[in-house]
Order: C-alpha cells, then sequence, then structure tokens
C-alpha cells in the first residue's frame, strides 16, 4: 500500500463535492470532532501523487503545497480544479490529534511507516 493510499484509508472516505465549501469544516461523528480551520497539516505532511495546480507532479511528503494560503486554507475549495483526492480528506480524530503539531507529527509518522 503506498503512503498515499494508507493516509486515504486512515480517513473517512466521502463524496468529494460534498466537501466543497469555502471553509474547510468537515462533519465528524461528533460536533466536537470537526476538521480546523488553519491547520493545513494534510496539505503539508503527506505525499501527494496527483497533479496539483503549480505542482505538476503532485507534491513529496514534508513539502508545503503551493495552493495553501497564509491562513493554511486552500486556495481551490470549490475550484474544479482541486485535486479529487483533497476533496476526500476528512477529519480523523486519531490522526488529526489535538493540535496542528500533532496532525503534522502523526501524518508525518505514518508517511514514514508505510
Ligand atoms: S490542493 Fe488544496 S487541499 Fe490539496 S494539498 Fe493543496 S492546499 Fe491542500
Amino acid at each position: 500500500m503506498t503512503v498515499e493510499a494508507a493516509y486515504y484509508h486512515a480517513v473517512i472516505a466521502t463524496d468529494g463535492a460534498a466537501l466543497e465549501s469555502d471553509v474547510p469544516i468537515h462533519a465528524g461523528s461528533e460536533a466536537a470532532e470537526e476538521c480546523r480551520p488553519g491547520c493545513g497539516a494534510c496539505c503539508i505532511a503527506p505525499s501527494i501523487s496527483s497533479p496539483i495546480p503549480g505542482m505538476p507532479n503532485g507534491k513529496p511528503a514534508g513539502v508545503r503545497c503551493v495552493q495553501l494560503d497564509d491562513a493554511n486554507l486552500c486556495r481551490l475549495f470549490g475550484d474544479p480544479r482541486r485535486p479529487a483526492v483533497c476533496r476526500r480528506f476528512d477529519y480523523d480524530a486519531e490522526l488529526c490529534g489535538d493540535s496542528r503539531d500533532q496532525a503534522l507529527a502523526r501524518i508525518t509518522a505514518l508517511e514514514v511507516a508505510t
């Protein structure tokens, strides 16, 4: 299993179209469990093999996506050019932890382990 497949296996697969919004809030299983706007860990720590506008070969693990803005929000939310794999991102309490630092550490560890 590739690192990317392992990562996305760890999150809840949903219909990407349903996740498109101006603010990346994703439904969690409980009200208090949802994506932290401005986190951006899942746009830095994992490798992404799909082409991204500005990164035609995707991105390596640990490299900040060029579409992540200064507020750590995706510039491509609502844009059809946003990779499908990104639309399937969803909050996962175990992987995302309690903070951005935890999320970065846990996603990086998953990358290294797989
Ligand atoms: S395209 Fe957007 S959601 Fe996908 S990695 Fe880049 S900033 Fe994150």
